[in-house]
């Protein structure tokens, strides 16, 4: 029944620009529709559809509390240049403080439980939070970021938050990408000019080089398999 969901709406939007289906949705999904952004230059592509088209569609981010002074730089511009609202969760303190107290501060590098319960109490807790009382889930995935997500469709349903989920740049590249901030004059995180491409928390993220895999940047002292953080099933 969800899944046909799905299958019904890649079906109708198929031949649809983005953000016409962008507008649609906010129209089926009144007040109940969410992107997430992690100012990634996927997320500043959506963004700018969603800001500049004045799509009733709410904007929200996870600040894990180790992001990157550069990605603040990149949220505080893109505040500036829309002046519309984008609205932060953070982790629960009650969940942290005793992780941080029983693990200390970087225990990520030491095993991948640890990785992934660090991933649980700074992105998907805080997730859950933003995705609830919500039924339509934008996000920037690519279909080229890795191979986890080169099955994917335009419109999933969502098994682990219950709600259908729209990847308007599925079949975009990089490059794609690159052009539209360029053209649009989208506020973007300047790691992207220094090989930094999937720019998550600063501690599990470094640039990659020139052939290497879009993940390569993320957790590259764990096995390529595991590289999730729990924020998208599929
Ligand atoms: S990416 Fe690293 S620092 Fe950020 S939540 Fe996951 S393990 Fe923690």
């Amino acid at each position: 029944m969800r899944d046909k969901l799905a299958e019904r709406l890649n079906v109708e939007f198929r031949e649809r620009e983005s953000v016409e289906t962008l507008r649609e949705l906010a129209s089926r999904f009144q007040g109940k529709i969410v992107f997430t952004t992690s100012f990634g230059i996927e997320d500043q592509v959506i963004t700018d559809m969603i800001f500049r088209n004045d799509i009733p569609v709410k904007v929200v981010t996870l600040d894990t509390g180790r992001l990157f002074e550069e990605t603040y730089k990149v949220y505080n511009r893109t505040l500036e240049q829309y002046n519309k609202p984008i609205y932060t969760y953070y982790p629960r303190h009650e969940l942290l403080e005793p992780f941080i107290a029983e693990k200390g501060p970087n225990s990520f590098y030491l095993s991948v439980e640890n990785r992934k319960m660090c991933c649980h109490i700074r992105k998907v807790e805080p997730l859950g939070r933003a995705l609830s009382e919500m039924s339509c889930w934008i996000t920037g995935i690519r279909a080229s970021q890795s191979q986890n997500r080169e099955d994917m469709e335009f419109f999933e349903w969502d098994e682990a938050f219950s709600m259908i989920k729209y990847n308007p740049l599925l079949k975009w590249s990089l490059e794609d990408c690159r052009e539209y901030v360029k053209v649009n004059h989208v506020p973007y995180n300047v790691l992207h000019d220094r090989g930094f491409v999937s720019i998550g928390c600063a501690p599990c993220t470094r640039a990659i080089q020139p052939g290497e895999d879009f993940r390569a940047g993320r957790w590259w002292w764990e096995n390529n398999s595991k590289k999730e953080c729990g924020l998208h099933s599929h």
